[in-house]
Order: structure tokens, then C-alpha cells, then sequence
């Protein structure tokens, strides 16, 4: 497995890198000296986007800041439970009228959908590879498991206390985004945040079943139509999905219910990565990528426009499916065969 990228201090609760810390201490300033904030992520939220913009929202309500979360589409179902999700307001444009705008998750600033933010005082806090520094402040730092891996130092840099609410939203954000623990980038830092996140009252059992089994039986349905229709290419070690318009009313879904079920086919062991097709009405495909240890699909990704992290990635292409599909799936073939050759064995 791949070893932690920097010594985390587990004996206080100093879990920021010295990389990071000044940056997180501009980002302190820039906070403490402002009042009004708007807060945003990327467009179709994960946990990621929604943990770390929640838990940002309710430190700055700690400090007596006023606050504001716009997101271009609405968080899916399963997350609406979570504390303070009603808050985030849904519009692709705003007049923000605010002191800053604190961009998270976010590699460059069109990821938001939301115009209207060009011009204002940025934090850009991210830890998406290729990230553009389109802030006023910035913190990048790839080798965070999430996104909410990084609110959280400024958060303890704000002195603001854990507080179940704040530890909820820590905790979704490395959940989801770590895949439930599979992914890479997972350090001792990222188990000190969720030790720390349990100490504050969370319950991971209650957040794993609130994350991962709250399916509706239309997504039940929807798993059993897509790894029905699944193929397998690359002597089986490249699964291919699809999915349509069409799928999805059969089955009595939206695109909301298919969050996480690219990760079905991993489970298989020979698969070491996935590629699922999106069908839009328009001459689109939406493709988004899995795979394991060392198999590198932001490669792929960046040669189609796109992006996201090694084990997780995507981008959308213009065209019919027909027409982009070899060309795609070549390309997961090579990086299939360049990640196994540094496959670790345990
Ligand atoms: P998903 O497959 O869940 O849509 O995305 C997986 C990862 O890739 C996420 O971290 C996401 O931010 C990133 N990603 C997905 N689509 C795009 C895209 O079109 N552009 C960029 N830069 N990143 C993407
Ligand atoms: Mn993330």
C-alpha cells in the first residue's frame, strides 16, 4: 500500500502538515478579518462538497459570521437528512454581496456552475490534482484523502470547537470521498480527523448505514439493469457500464440514485477498474472512472478535458457513444496495464 506522504503528529491535535500551514494560516486571517461569507462547490455535489461546505458553515456560524451556501444542483436524497443541508440554496447565479467567497473542491472555479463569482475575494481550498490557484487564497494539497480533511485543520486553526454538527459533516466528507476507507490517500491523519470526529458523538455505524444503505428499491433495481447489461473488456479486467434516460425511468430513478454504484464492479477482484457511461438526450456522454491501487484514471481523464483524482475521475465528452467509446476504453486498457506493473502485493 502506498505509505503516508508526511509525518502527522497524532499526539496533539496539530494534524496540518507544514506544507499547508501557512496557507491555512492566511486562509485564518482571511476569515477572522472578514464577516460576510458565501460559501460553494462543485457542481452535482458529493459528500465531499457537501461535508466540507456544511462543516465550514457551521464553524463560521461559531464565530458569529453570516453565511450563505449556493450550489448549482441539489444535494442527492440520501444526504438530505444531514444537518443543515436545507440551508444550501440552489441558483447558477448569484450576486453574491458577500466579503468572500470560500470555493471547496473545486480545481477551477467554472467546476461551481455558478456565475457570478469571478470577481469577488476567493478561498480556494481544494485537493484536486491540476487545481488553477484561482483564489485570492489558496490551499492545495493533493495528498488529502477530502477535501473536508482540509476544512477541518482550518477549522482548529479558527479555534472553533468540534461540535457534533461540524464532526457529522468531517466525517461524511472522508467517508464518501475515501470510498469507505478504499481509496488512496488514506494516512494516519485521515484516521486522527475521524477519531477526533467520533470523540464529538458521531456514530459511524449510523453514518455508513446513512450513506451507503438508504437505497430506494428503484436503485436496486437500477444496480440489477446496469451489471446485467455490464461488459467486460481487457480480459476481464475493465468493467464498462451504461446508462440512460430510458434505464433510469424503468427503474423509477434520477441521475441522484446513481451515486456509488460505479463502485459495484470492483468488488469482482480480477476488475481493477471501471468505466461508466452516462447517455444524455444531446450529443454528450458524461464518463466517469474507478479503479484500484495504481491504476491512474486522472490520466485518462486529463486526456479528454477532465479530471478528479487516481482512483477516482471523470470528464464529459461531446459525441455519440459509439463514436467515443474505443477510443476511451484504449485508453483505460494502457492504464490498466501501466498501473498493474507497480501493483503492490498485499
Ligand atoms: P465522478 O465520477 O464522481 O463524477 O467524479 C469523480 C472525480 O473526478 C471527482 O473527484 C470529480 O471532482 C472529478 N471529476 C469528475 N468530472 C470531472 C470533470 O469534468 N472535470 C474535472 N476537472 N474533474 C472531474
Ligand atoms: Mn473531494
Amino acid at each position: 500500500m502506498n505509505p503516508p506522504r508526511e509525518t502527522t503528529d497524532l499526539t496533539t491535535d496539530r494534524v496540518a502538515r507544514s506544507a499547508g500551514a501557512a496557507a491555512i494560516e492566511q486562509i485564518r486571517d482571511a476569515i477572522q478579518q472578514r464577516q460576510r461569507f458565501l460559501l460553494t462547490s462543485h457542481a452535482r455535489p458529493d459528500g465531499d462538497s457537501i461535508g466540507s461546505q456544511l462543516a465550514m458553515a457551521f464553524a463560521l456560524d461559531a464565530l458569529g459570521k453570516q453565511v450563505r451556501i449556493v450550489n448549482a444542483d441539489p444535494a442527492p436524497e440520501h444526504y438530505l437528512e444531514f444537518p443543515g443541508v436545507n440551508r444550501i440554496a440552489i441558483a447558477t447565479r448569484v450576486e453574491p454581496d458577500v466579503d468572500a467567497v470560500i470555493v471547496m473542491e473545486c480545481s477551477d472555479l467554472s467546476r461551481t456552475g455558478v456565475a457570478g463569482l469571478e470577481r469577488e475575494f476567493l478561498i480556494n481550498i481544494d485537493h484536486h490534482a491540476g487545481n488553477r490557484m484561482y483564489g485570492a487564497v489558496n490551499w492545495f494539497d493533493e495528498s488529502a484523502a477530502a477535501c473536508g480533511e482540509m476544512v477541518f485543520d482550518v477549522i482548529k486553526a479558527l479555534h472553533v470547537p468540534l461540535t457534533l454538527e461540524i464532526a457529522t459533516h468531517i466525517y461524511l466528507a472522508i467517508l464518501t470521498d475515501t470510498g469507505s476507507f478504499h481509496h488512496s490517500n488514506i494516512t494516519p491523519r485521515t484516521f486522527e480527523i475521524c477519531r477526533q470526529a467520533v470523540q464529538a458523538g458521531v456514530n459511524p455505524t449510523a453514518m455508513a448505514r446513512g450513506v451507503f444503505d438508504s437505497n430506494s428499491f428503484g436503485k436496486l433495481k437500477l444496480i440489477g439493469a446496469l451489471l446485467d447489461s455490464m461488459e467486460l473488456v481487457d480480459h476481464g479486467r475493465l468493467a464498462v457500464l451504461y446508462m440512460d434516460d430510458q434505464m433510469l425511468d424503468a427503474c423509477g430513478c434520477t441521475h441522484n440514485d446513481t451515486e456509488g454504484l460505479i463502485n459495484l464492479p470492483l468488488t469482482a477482484r480480477e476488475i481493477q477498474a471501471v468505466v461508466f457511461f452516462k447517455v444524455a438526450p444531446g450529443a454528450e456522454v458524461r464518463v466517469s472512472m474507478r479503479s484500484k491501487y495504481d491504476v491512474d484514471v486522472r490520466v485518462v481523464a486529463n486526456k479528454f478535458g477532465g479530471g478528479g483524482h487516481k482512483n477516482a475521475a471523470g470528464f464529459t465528452v461531446q459525441g455519440r457513444l459509439d463514436d467515443v467509446k474505443p477510443r476511451i476504453i484504449e485508453q483505460m486498457t494502457r492504464a490498466i496495464a501501466d498501473g498493474l506493473e507497480t501493483r503492490p502485493t498485499a
